[in-house]
């Protein structure tokens, strides 16, 4: 079978899905098996990074056993690994050699910096040692090309993406949550790659979904439409972070679905849509962001789209765990939950959907408080 390929950047053709690897770093035998499925998959690109714990070492070992029996991508594995910003020159040149030994490598095609998610992070990277420690991994042939990951704001991501400097992006853009969708057209327009940061879980929860979100999207799998709504709109490629074979089983079905939606796809997103906007009322929340800024620096939007989520949605353990994290992830999330807002009602006359806003946030802080659980990363 002729598998589909899509041109990540400048570079190589990877395939529609790709491995994400964070969540196979229980043993060898887990990396091995995820590795050998995704190979039988049809994957030909892995994602990972130093900070997913011993992940590199694990996937250079599955790579190396596999090579011995023949299970090999046709075009060799494509790998994507990240470093931190704000290091500095020589502690980058250490990280990049100690990855490239982990990984059992003298190169890797892909090297994203991990969490461009502040102003200071583009400087870093663009102006900074981090544009000195780019430069020399590339002219040193260690890598092939530089993108970045990053959970900051639109108009950060829009102008790294202006730069010019970066061959390929990894996003939060997703079927439920379509915020970045045209900073990834952008992207792609700018003859980027952009890899969708793991649909199944950061687009949702979608490998558990409700009853509701089953019941919306019947025929069709929750997260079966997600990936083919991503398909269709062109992002390169979709990490599925698998920690075990089921995890391959809808990225086996589509690794060539490469089509426009089909009718019933359309009909079941647009019925999708329709049912949340039905259940949400008239306390949808459009994220048009004209509330801001808001005295207390509350996030209305981003907490609002929780709401969104749950309300109209049904995505529970998704909404809590985003919710839970506010305060707890530095600069990978918000740092203010709804609980800071003091009732002062500068937001209401600047929302073009009449909300009762402050109310809202108080119901959110209501419906998704929960004891913080432990944060995997990202
Ligand atoms: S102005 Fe209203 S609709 Fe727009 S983001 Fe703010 S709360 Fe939501
Ligand atoms: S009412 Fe609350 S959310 Fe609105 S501007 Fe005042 S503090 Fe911010």
């Amino acid at each position: 079978m002729r598998l589909t390929r899509r041109a990540f950047g400048s570079k190589k053709m990877v395939s529609l899905f790709t491995l994400g690897t964070m969540r196979a770093i229980k043993s060898i035998d887990q990396m091995y098996m995820v590795v050998k499925e995704a190979y039988l998959t049809g994957i030909n690109h892995i994602e990972t990074a130093p900070s997913y714990g011993p992940a590199e070492v694990l996937i250079g070992n599955a790579i190396k056993k596999l090579d011995k029996k023949g299970l090999c991508p046709k075009e060799k594995w494509i790998i994507t690994s990240k470093i931190l910003p704000g290091i500095t020159y020589r502690e980058g040149k250490k990280q990049i050699k100690e990855m490239l030994r982990t990984l059992g490598t003298d190169k890797i095609d892909n090297l994203a910096i991990h969490g461009l998610n502040i102003s200071d992070h583009l400087t870093w990277a663009t102006e900074g040692e981090g544009a000195k420690l780019l430069n020399w991994s590339q002219k040193e042939g260690f890598v092939n090309q530089i993108g970045f990951s990053s959970h900051g704001s639109k108009l950060l991501i829009q102008h790294a993406i202006e730069t010019k400097k970066f061959d390929f992006c990894s996003l939060h853009v997703h079927l439920l949550n379509q915020t970045n969708l045209p900073l990834a057209k952008l992207a792609l327009k700018n003859g980027m790659g952009v890899m969708a940061i793991s649909p199944a879980d950061k687009g949702g929860h979608l490998h558990s979904p409700s009853k509701q979100l089953i019941s919306d999207c019947w025929p069709i799998e929750p997260l079966e439409l997600a990936y083919r709504f991503l398909i269709a709109q062109e992002i390169t490629t979709l990490t599925v972070g698998a920690s075990n074979s089921e995890d391959f089983n809808i990225p086996k079905k589509l690794i060539n679905s490469f089509s426009p939606l089909t009718d019933l796809e359309q009909n079941c997103i647009k019925r999708l849509f329709s049912q949340s906007y039905f259940r949400l009322g008239k306390t949808f929340c459009g994220e048009c962001r004209k509330c801001l800024p808001c005295p207390e620096e509350v996030p209305i939007p981003e907490i609002l789209k929780l709401r969104n989520l749950y309300v109209g949605h049904g995505l529970k353990s998704f909404a809590q765990e985003r919710y839970n994290l506010i305060g707890r992830a530095g600069h990978w999330w918000e740092e203010i939950n709804a609980e800071s807002c003091n009732n002062c009602g500068d937001c209401l006359p600047r929302c073009p959907n009449n909300l009762n806003i402050p109310e809202l946030l108080a119901d959110t802080h209501v419906k998704l408080l929960e004891k913080p659980k432990r944060r995997l990363w990202g």
